[in-house]
């Protein structure tokens, strides 16, 4: 597997790949991964021919008091893990090679959709998001590109950024992947104790909740609702930063469930802020 750490090699390698005709996927994370990243890989070796992972620690999509520095960062057994399934090449570049002196230009999608749910707990989060997405697409001259449904409203601003700026890249999104208790597998659970573990799951208890009420017909979105928000408030170390029910994708407010909807929800379990989603096919 191949390391790149410059915005001149990874071009390199991306020109070279076209030239041999050959279809590129990208995969980008901020690295910690696991079986949740690595699915995204795997998906990723089916569909194309060159599999590029982006490692990288995005500090633009920050905000000032969230856990940029205490991120998880393990780039050594970052490589182990792409190159079991099969990674071809890993960009992993320094924030001054991505951001060097004078970088000015973001890419900002305004739609009311990017100021719910994370987008309002998280301004400027969608601007670092996209701004570095939209970079790592170029530079990897990517055919495909494939993301989590783990962070559903990020690829809702994706799929509107490549069609609102043309960008010739099809977005690809991956089911979410869970530990066998049902806790939607991320690399801020390392954050969690192993109480704070367990008072985690609440997040997909009371997701499955609300959907097992939707499957027996509820369809009032104040009703599925209160679902969630009763069984999260019965766990003591739990604090919810939101409960939303919109439509998939646009993300619009609703009163009932009729056509293909998401359940998204914040939590804080101690100082952890988790998300978890579910979507109703509608
Ligand atoms: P991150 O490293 O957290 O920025 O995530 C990189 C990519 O992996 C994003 O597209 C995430 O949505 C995706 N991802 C993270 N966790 C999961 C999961 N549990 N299941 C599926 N995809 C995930």
């Amino acid at each position: 597997m191949k390391i790149l750490r410059t915005q001149e090699e990874i071009k390199q390698y991306s020109r070279e790949m076209k030239q041999a005709g050959k279809t590129i996927g990208l995969v980008p994370t901020m690295g910690a991964l696991h079986e949740g990243h690595l699915t995204l890989m795997r998906t990723a070796r089916q569909a194309v021919d060159v599999v590029i992972a982006s490692v990288f620690v995005n500090p633009v999509q920050f905000g000032p008091n969230e856990d940029f520095d205490a991120y998880p960062r393990q780039f050594d057994e970052d490589c182990a893990k792409l190159e079991e399934v099969g990674v071809d090449a890993v960009f992993h570049p320094e924030p001054a090679e991505m951001y060097p002196e004078g970088f000015c230009t973001y890419v900002n999608v305004e739609g009311e959709f990017t100021k719910k749910l994370c987008g309002g707990q998280r301004p400027g989060h969608f601007r670092g998001v996209a701004t570095v997405v939209t970079k790592l697409i170029n530079l990897a001259r990517a055919d495909k590109a494939f993301f989590g449904q783990k962070d559903a409203q990020q690829v809702c601003v994706i799929r509107r950024f490549v069609e609102d700026l043309a960008i010739p890249v099809e977005i690809n999104m991956v089911p979410i992947v869970r530990e066998d208790s049902g806790l939607a597998r991320s690399s801020r659970n390392v954050y969690l104790s192993a109480e704070e573990k367990k008072a985690a799951l609440v997040l997909s208890r009371s997701l499955n909740m609300a959907r097992a009420a939707y499957q027996g017909g509820s369809r009032q979105v104040s009703e599925l609702k209160k679902i969630i928000v009763d069984e999260i408030n019965k766990e003591p170390l739990a604090v919810i930063d939101y409960v939303e029910i919109y439509s998939f994708p646009a993300l619009e407010e609703i009163d009932r469930v009729e056509g293909e909807s998401i359940m998204a929800i914040a939590v804080k379990i101690g100082k952890t802020r988790l998300i978890d989603n579910v979507i109703l096919e509608g």
